[in-house]
């Protein structure tokens, strides 16, 4: 039996696909998946990601107003 877990999972807080909307995403050819709390920092903190996502340090951080 394959021990495959069906159950998707946040990268950066773990939550799972039942207890949070999870937005699928790819990078570096590999499929991730970011639970809507998570998704800003993605966005504006990519490098807090960094070792929970592969080659987080090469993601740009969007223009802020900071
Ligand atoms: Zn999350």
């Amino acid at each position: 039996m394959n021990k495959e877990q069906n159950t998707n999972n946040c990268l950066n807080c773990n939550s799972s696909e039942n207890d949070i909307p999870l937005i699928k995403l790819t990078y570096s050819k590999q499929p991730a998946y970011i639970c809507s709390h998570c998704l800003p920092l993605l966005i504006h903190h990519p490098e807090q990601l960094i070792g929970k996502l592969k080659g987080a340090e090469n993601i740009p951080a969007a223009n802020t107003d900071e």
